[in-house]
């Protein structure tokens, strides 16, 4: 960890009395869930929430660089709180999240006016971090360290639907991808902690959990535990078994699937646990093998589409979405159109699409045969085309069907409307009726009739 005296108290004065915080959360779930336990922290530690991000008096970027434009983007809105620091010196700039783990110090660097950079391995750390800042340092908290189990009581955007981590890190070695370096080795939570955070969800009247991982299929690896059967225990699957009976509960998901060890034990304990919701996102990244073996994924197009057979074989109206990657590094027209090919094979409810961004760190950016930035653009325009089709098609089995919402909230465009999501994970849409009987609250289940099918979410009427 560097801690670097400021050398001039009075360009930069410390205020030490607690004031407002506002937090900007770039990338994925797993950072949105990091971001919850660090407003959760500072709301501890005495600050409230501003209003808007000019007023506040601590901002923190907690930041993603799974793409050059995600990295990009956190130093436009870095430039302006620089500005803003010129002019309040008492302001506390905090970069957190992946971005502040690759960078690390080279941003105290680029960005002096920051106070603290900290790796996502150092949340629980960020009180005792900010301390540090109080006593008139500058804070780079990068180093790998071991990730002591989460006392943080997170303060949640949604008083419904939980994000709760499982694993921390990932052990793969994607040539493509950041995150091993940024996010360190796989750490799994005990089965217990996690459990009795669940627990604690169901007392505050939570409804959904949503298990979180990058390769979350890799639960429990690292954990100590029995061998039965040859088997190891303390997986994914065996945790969907020990948290199933959580009261108050009623939906559990879970995020982000690995093909390369995606088990059929895992499918057949989904089939069976009610509460376990029927969508899978499993990233099959390309429809080529060749790609494949390049992007070291480890499995093949044959065996991911064996996974989606048998998911369909026991749930045939399970949703299945993935992520693809379009122009890898060397990637031919033709195995470009193997992608294409696969997405319309499997029929996807929705796939999150993306153009290879080389990353530092990672082995396929120093390759030579490197996509041109056209042709990236031209094949995400085509594969994004393609999705929007194959997704309303995918939609429109909803039609007429009558599918239990899950209430998350009113529709933020057109408040005559609530919005939730079906047991597959597919935003809906529900007209409500304007005669004086129909209550409702967050979190409530509801009977819903759908006669719209957009590509990625649906509209119905409440089924009286
Ligand atoms: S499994 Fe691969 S793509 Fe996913 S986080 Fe790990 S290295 Fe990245």
């Amino acid at each position: 960890m560097l801690t670097k005296t400021i050398k001039d108290e009075k360009e930069f004065p410390k205020d030490s009395t607690i004031g407002s915080y506002w937090i900007t959360t770039f990338g994925c779930q797993m950072n949105k869930a990091d971001s919850e336990r660090m407003a959760g922290t500072l709301e501890k530690m005495g600050y409230t929430k501003a209003d808007e991000e000019l007023q506040a008096d601590l901002v923190l970027y907690n930041t993603c660089t799974i793409r050059d434009n995600a990295e990009q983007k956190v130093y436009s809105f870095l430039g302006r709180q620089a500005k803003r620091k010129h002019k309040t010196p008492s302001l506390k700039l905090v970069v957190a999240g992946c971005l502040a783990q690759q960078e690390g110090e080279s941003l105290l660097r680029r960005v002096p006016e920051l106070d603290l950079v900290m790796g996502p391995q150092h949340l629980n750390n960020l009180e005792n971090l900010l301390g540090k800042v109080d006593a008139g340092n500058q804070v780079a908290a990068t180093e790998e360290t071991f990730i002591s189990e989460d006392i943080t009581n997170a303060r949640r955007e949604s008083s419904i639907c939980g994000w709760v981590n499982i694993i921390y890190g990932c052990n793969e070695r994607c040539s493509y991808c950041v995150v091993p370096s940024v996010r360190g080795k796989e750490q799994s939570r005990y089965p217990n902690a996690i459990k009795s955070e669940i627990q604690k969800l169901a007392n505050d009247n939570f409804k959904e959990v949503t298990l979180l991982g990058q390769n979350i299929d890799a639960y429990g690896r690292d954990l100590p535990g029995t061998t039965k059967e040859g088997r190891k225990e303390n997986t994914l699957t065996d945790l969907l078994y020990y948290i199933h009976d959580v009261e108050g509960i009623r939906r559990i998901r879970f995020a982000t699937s690995h093909p390369r060890y995606f088990s059929k034990r895992l499918i057949q304990a989904c089939y069976e646990l009610d509460k376990v919701c029927e969508h899978f996102h499993i990233p099959f990244q390309s429809g080529n093998n060749e790609i494949l073996k390049l992007m070291a994924r480890g499995y093949t197009i044959d065996k991911y589409k064996r996974i989606i057979e048998n998911i369909r074989s026991l749930m045939p109206n399970a949703s299945i979405t993935a992520d693809a990657i379009v122009a890898f590094p060397g990637e031919s027209e033709g195995q470009y159109r193997d992608t294409l090919k696969l997405i319309s094979d499997i029929g996807f409810d929705q796939v999150m699409t993306a153009a290879y961004s080389p990353r530092p760190n990672t082995p396929a950016a120093i390759w030579h045969n490197q996509i041109s930035e056209d042709v990236k653009k031209e094949r995400l325009k085509e594969i994004n085309e393609l999705v929007e089709i194959t997704s309303k098609k995918r939609n429109e089995r909803y039609l007429d069907n009558i599918e239990s919402i899950l209430i998350e909230g009113l529709n933020p465009k057109k408040s005559s409307q609530i919005m939730g999501r079906t047991r597959t994970n597919r935003l809906t849409f529900v007209e409500i009726p304007n005669n004086s009987e129909f209550n409702f609250s967050l979190g409530d289940e509801i009977d819903v009739r759908i006669n719209e099918a957009r590509p990625f979410s649906l509209t119905g009427e409440l089924c009286l």
